[in-house]
């Protein structure tokens, strides 16, 4: 049997990285499952893959601070010994006008979505490299590919979420470590929540594939990335979107 070192997934208290955190630890994956608020629903998604055989161990950590982050790769690297995977999923999202965003506003999405993923990959980074192995895998959105009205802020560090993915994937391949990107389109979770039902069905109609999108959705993507089919891809953005987008 493989021995599988574990992955890191950020923000898997709920939404995508609690979908992800579950496709991993179905596979067999010990799951280091980062969240930073949800500490309810992140004790119950660990009760629930525990009970279903899997290794799991809860770390707290607010991405946007770079010592809390330091701290949580040291102390997941404690218990694993050995890191196999990075899943920076953890983001938030704004709607608002642009005019209406002030300085606060858009340092805040940058702060946790863009330096959040800067700061992951580069606790991870020396033991990947001493390692000279790991799969690194950001999460933009359809957003940060198109743009999105109302959604500048959002949509600017998600593009630079796929530069940053792009750039890496460039300097970190010759130690034998990929770097790709998952952009989902419409995905039905707590952060669209603000969308109506009239909304929703709009974006339905809209996605030539007839639904939204469902968190596993963009699991299975993560999973791909991270698995041993996708050994000669790096660099790439794969956006599971239905169709939404092309
Ligand atoms: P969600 O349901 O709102 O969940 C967000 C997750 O991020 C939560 O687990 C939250 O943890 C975590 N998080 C937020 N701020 C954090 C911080 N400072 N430190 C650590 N964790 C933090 O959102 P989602 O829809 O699953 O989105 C996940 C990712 O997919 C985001 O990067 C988002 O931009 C991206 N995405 C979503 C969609 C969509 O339509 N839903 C589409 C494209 C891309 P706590 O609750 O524990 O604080």
């Amino acid at each position: 049997m493989v021995r599988r070192g574990a992955v890191l997934v950020t923000g898997a208290s709920r939404g995508i990285g609690a979908a992800c955190a579950r496709r991993f630890a179905r596979a067999g994956y010990p799951v280091a499952l980062n969240y930073n608020r949800s500490e309810e629903a992140a004790l119950a998604l660990a009760e629930e893959l525990r009970t279903g055989g899997a290794w799991v161990e809860l770390f707290q950590a607010d991405v946007g601070d770079t010592g809390q982050v330091e701290r949580m790769v040291d102390n997941v690297l404690d218990k694993f010994c050995q890191l196999d995977i990075l899943v920076c999923n953890a983001g938030i999202a704004r709607q608002q006008l642009f005019t209406d965003i002030t300085d606060g506003d858009w340092r805040e999405l940058f702060n946790i979505n863009v330096d959040g993923t800067f700061r992951c990959c580069r606790a991870v980074l020396p033991h990947f490299i001493h390692r000279k192995a790991g799969r690194i895998i950001t999460v933009s959105s359809m957003w940060g590919v198109t743009g999105g009205s109302c959604e500048v802020a959002y949509s600017a560090t998600k593009a630079a979420i796929i530069g940053l993915t792009k750039a890496l994937a460039k300097e970190v391949g010759p130690s034998g470590i990929t770097v790709n990107c998952v952009a989902p389109g419409v995905i039905d979770t707590e952060m669209n929540g603000n969308l109506t039902p009239e909304d929703l069905e709009l974006l339905r109609e809209e996605t030539p594939l007839e639904r939204l999108g469902q968190p596993e959705d963009v699991a299975e993507s993560v999973f791909f990335l991270a698995g041993e089919g996708a050994s000669f891809l790096t660099g790439q953005v794969l956006s599971p979107n239905g169709g939404i987008l092309i």
